[in-house]
Order: structure tokens, then C-alpha cells, then sequence
């Protein structure tokens, strides 16, 4: 593979960034890869991983003539991020995010993108509930969807290059309006992962009574609930507080939904309850015919691998 980019600049280097590096180093398309953490710690692992040429703890020298600048960082430290960094980018350069909510991103970061730099919002669909950078692996975007969100007005050439660095990593690319996005993601990761937590916390509840019966009798459907509800907690406060539009109509959705099922059951109504389950049966059909996860026993997760 040749080199895409000659600079690239990963502020943040957490499951996201560390799958980013040994994806770029394993496939050669970026020259030099810098990675940028606050923390000793985290700049220490990243070197000893090898998936960075050079951990820095000064931002500014991190995005110092970089041709791409991924921000890796939670949603609610983008704008932080950005404000600090925009005035310093390289004329010509690329900066994208990987952000799992788009609308209130770019409402963070476009107000410091000076002209002449692109900016091209991203999200790539795959990740696990693990966090840091020993966490990453080179397979975690194969096959897996990045979406794109670009305002309309921005260069396609750049907005090309980066698809093109995407599909190096293994990603499939799509290029989507971020408000559409974001009503996407509330119902196939936002809302879920919600749901998960609730499910995983009312069984929490319930084991203090029943003397930890939940973990002990813990069957696959509740197990794949406690990996989800394992996930980042200060990712997923920073999702639903910068997705809350999109999040709450679909819950509201969702409990009109659920309404509707337990009163199904009151009423021992087990048509709706079949019919109910046989249209749910045909999605998840339809998600591995798409090639998005597997028919195996464990939920096609063996990879850890998720869709976020
Ligand atoms: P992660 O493993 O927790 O890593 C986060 C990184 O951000 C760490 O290196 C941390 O630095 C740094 N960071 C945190 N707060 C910061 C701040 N205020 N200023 C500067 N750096 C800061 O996170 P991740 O899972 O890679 O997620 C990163 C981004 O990807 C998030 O925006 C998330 O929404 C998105 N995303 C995640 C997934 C997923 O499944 N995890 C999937 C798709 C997209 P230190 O090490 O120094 O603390």
C-alpha cells in the first residue's frame, strides 16, 4: 500500500486511536504517525505498542505540519481540543474526528477550522467496551462502516482522501448528512446501549435479593446486555448528553413499543407476541446477510468486536 498521508496526528490515544495505528502501520499509508496524551501512562503504552513513531504531551507540537488530525478524544472534550489546536493547523491539512454522535461535533470544532484547512467529520461503526490503548487491534474497522458527515461546501478531494485512508483500515465508507446520522445511530447503538444499561442495573437490583443468582444463572441474552453495559462510562455520558434529541424520540418509541407488549402478555394475546418476534427474527437475518455480524452461538462477538 503507499502512503496516503504524510503526517498523522492522533490526539487521543484510546481503543479508537490505537486501532487507527496499527492499522496505519500495518498497511504503510502514513508516514509518521504522532500520537498526542496528556498522560504519561497512556504515551508510554502507546510507544512500547508500537503504533505511534512518537507519543507527545504538547498538543500543539503533536499537530505541527501534520497532513491528517484524527481527534480520538470523548465527545464532551472536542471543543477544548479544537480550540487549542485550530489556529496552529497546517494550510492544506485534513482534520477529522471519530466521534460516535456528528451534529453537536462539528458545532464544536467548525468554529476554529481557519480556511484552507478541511474539515471531515467521521465515525467509524465498530469498537468494543474495552478503553485505552492497549486495547486496540488493526482488524477492528475490517468490514466494519465509517460514516462520513462533510458540510457540503467542503473540498472533495480531501473528503475522497480520507475515504480512501477508511477503506485502507478495512472500512466500508458512506457519506451521510450528520443530523441523519445521528436519528441512525439513536436507534441502532444510542438507544440500545441505554436499554442495556437499565436491563443490567434492574438485575443488579435484583441479585441483592436473590444472592447473586443473576451472575450465577447468567444466560447469553443477558450476558451480551452486561458486555454492552460494560461500555466506556464517560463515552456514553457524553453521547446521550450530545444526542439527546434523536436518543429520546426513539425511547419514547421504544416505551410505546414496550407498552404495547406487556399488554400483549396481560392479555394473553400470543398472535401479537409471535407475529411480534417473527418481524425481529427477519431484521437479525437480515443484519447477517449484510455481513454485519455472524450466525454464531455467541452472538458473532468472538472478535469482541461491536458496532458503536
Ligand atoms: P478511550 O479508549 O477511552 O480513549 C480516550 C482518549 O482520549 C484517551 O487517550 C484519553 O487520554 C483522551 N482524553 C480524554 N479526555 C481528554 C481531554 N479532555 N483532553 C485530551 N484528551 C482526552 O476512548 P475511545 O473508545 O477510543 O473513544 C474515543 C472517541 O471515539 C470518542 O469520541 C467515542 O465517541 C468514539 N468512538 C468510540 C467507539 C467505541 O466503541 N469505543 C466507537 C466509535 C467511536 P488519557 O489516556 O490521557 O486519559
Amino acid at each position: 500500500m503507499t502512503i496516503i498521508y504524510n503526517k498523522v496526528a492522533l490526539i487521543g490515544l484510546g481503543l479508537i486511536a490505537s486501532s487507527m495505528g496499527h492499522g496505519m502501520k500495518r498497511e504503510g499509508i502514513a508516514g509518521k504517525v504522532i500520537g498526542y496524551s496528556k498522560t504519561k501512562k497512556t504515551r508510554d503504552a502507546s510507544l512500547a505498542l508500537g503504533f505511534v513513531d512518537a507519543a507527545v504531551d504538547n498538543i500543539v507540537s503533536a499537530i505541527e505540519d501534520a497532513d491528517l488530525i484524527v481527534l480520538c478524544v470523548p465527545v464532551g472534550a472536542m471543543s477544548e481540543v479544537a480550540k487549542e489546536i485550530g489556529p496552529r493547523l497546517k494550510l492544506g491539512a485534513t482534520i477529522t474526528d471519530v466521534g460516535s454522535v456528528k451534529q453537536s461535533v462539528i458545532e464544536m470544532i467548525s468554529p476554529h477550522i481557519p480556511d484552507g484547512v478541511y474539515f471531515v467529520p467521521g465515525h467509524p461503526l465498530a469498537g468494543t467496551e474495552h478503553s485505552g490503548p492497549a486495547s486496540g487491534f488493526a482488524d477492528l474497522f475490517k468490514n466494519r462502516w465509517c460514516i462520513l458527515t462533510p458540510a457540503v461546501d467542503v473540498k472533495k478531494s480531501a473528503c475522497e482522501k480520507l475515504q480512501k485512508y477508511w477503506e485502507a483500515l478495512g472500512a466500508n465508507v458512506e457519506f451521510m448528512d450528520a443530523e441523519h446520522h445521528d436519528l441512525v445511530l439513536a436507534v441502532t447503538s444510542h438507544a440500545p446501549h441505554l436499554i442495556a444499561y437499565t436491563m443490567v442495573g434492574v438485575a443488579d437490583d435484583l441479585s441483592r435479593v436473590t444472592d447473586k443468582e443473576v451472575i450465577n444463572f447468567s444466560a447469553a441474552g443477558f450476558r451480551d446486555f452486561t458486555r454492552i453495559a460494560a461500555s466506556d462510562p464517560t463515552m456514553w455520558r457524553d453521547v446521550f448528553l450530545n444526542n439527546k434529541e434523536a436518543t429520546l424520540e426513539i425511547l419514547g418509541r421504544f416505551t410505546e413499543e414496550l407498552f404495547d407488549l406487556q399488554r400483549a402478555i396481560r392479555r394473553g394475546d400470543g398472535d401479537q407476541l409471535f407475529d411480534y418476534f417473527s418481524r425481529t427474527r427477519a431484521i437479525r437475518r437480515g443484519i447477517i446477510d449484510a455481513g454485519q455480524d455472524t450466525d454464531a452461538a455467541n452472538f458473532g462477538r468472538g472478535d469482541g468486536s461491536d458496532e458503536q
